[in-house]
């Protein structure tokens, strides 16, 4: 658990950032990279990712923002392109993310359209009603928790080029249940933002990319959960720890063990809950792994 100080310097960061919009900093690391970021498969439905061509050139074309959010803009040997992840409450049909320039060139729409895709519905009893129906005393803690949860996901730095070919976080049965419009003890509920493994309590947990741990914590419906900054607006969320082996500021390579699979708070059984933001959109875990056969 991280002070309430060091908490609040995180919004201040973010935002030194936000006035340094040309970064040199950013400009030095992606124009030399020693090896072209991978990509994450490309899927333009509500909570999947639009890859958006920006040209050729040495220079980075400049900041790409999407609902109020920078993302992530790499160098590949075919040119710039902006990965734009799309929330799933995205409605279908056309959009547009913002390319504001380095120099002082007008800003541009990059305009891109958002196909539909119906996710199946997913009846789950919990045994623990308080999870279900919050009572007052919880609702407070809950509101307090998406404030942190909300500035966690919607982090951007430029210390790590995120790669988008990840392995899993853990071994184990990975289920398709991203994007399912959940009913909870037959309560509708917010739909599922992130893909769960499968795995036994106390299986270890591991850092799929370089990064570094935001926030950690025990959160109401997480249950103990990690964040973790992969740069330029790619974070990830690990939830349900039965144990957390990290602590905010550290600094965790691919393989870097985050904590363990538990059942903390609101879930059916221990598994892992993984989650992918990408500009603060949690979109599907699985466009960024190999292909399941
Ligand atoms: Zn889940």
């Amino acid at each position: 658990m991280i002070s309430a100080g060091r908490w609040a310097a995180g919004p201040r960061v973010v935002a030194a950032l936000a006035v340094l919009t040309c970064v040199p900093l950013q400009l030095a690391r992606t124009d030399a990279p020693s090896e072209p970021p991978t990509l994450p498969r490309e899927s333009r439905v509500p909570g999947g990712i639009a890859i958006l061509d920006l040209g050729a050139g040495e220079r980075s074309p400049g900041d790409v923002i999407f609902n109020d959010h920078r993302a992530p803009v790499l160098r590949r040997p075919e040119g710039w392109v902006a990965l734009v992840g799309i929330p799933l409450d995205a409605s279908p049909g056309p959009h547009a993310a913002l390319l504001r320039p380095a120099n002082d060139a007008p800003a541009r729409r990059l305009a891109f359209t958002v196909a539909p895709k119906k996710y199946d519905e997913q009846r789950l009893k919990v045994a623990e009603k308080r999870h279900v129906d919050p009572l007052r005393e919880d609702l407070e803690r809950i509101a307090r928790e998406r404030v942190r949860i909300d500035a966690a996901l919607g982090h951007y730095s430029t210390e790590f080029t995120p790669q988008f070919a990840l392995q899993p976080p853990v071994p184990g049965r990975r289920s398709s249940s991203f994007g399912l419009r959940r009913f909870f003890n037959d309560q509708p509920r917010n739909p599922h933002t992130g893909m769960d493994i499968a795995a036994a309590t106390g299986t270890p947990i591991v850092s799929p990319a370089p990064g570094r741990v935001l926030d950690t914590g025990d959160f109401f419906f997480n249950g103990n959960t990690v964040f973790v900054d992969h740069g330029l607006g790619v974070v990830t969320i690990y939830c349900h720890l039965d144990r957390i082996d990290v602590k905010a500021g550290d600094t965790v390579d691919t393989g870097t063990p985050l904590g363990q699979v538990g059942a903390t708070g609101r879930v059916t059984g221990a598994h892992l809950h993984w989650g992918v933001a990408v500009n603060r959109a949690l979109v599907d875990p699985a466009l960024f792994l190999p292909e399941e056969r």
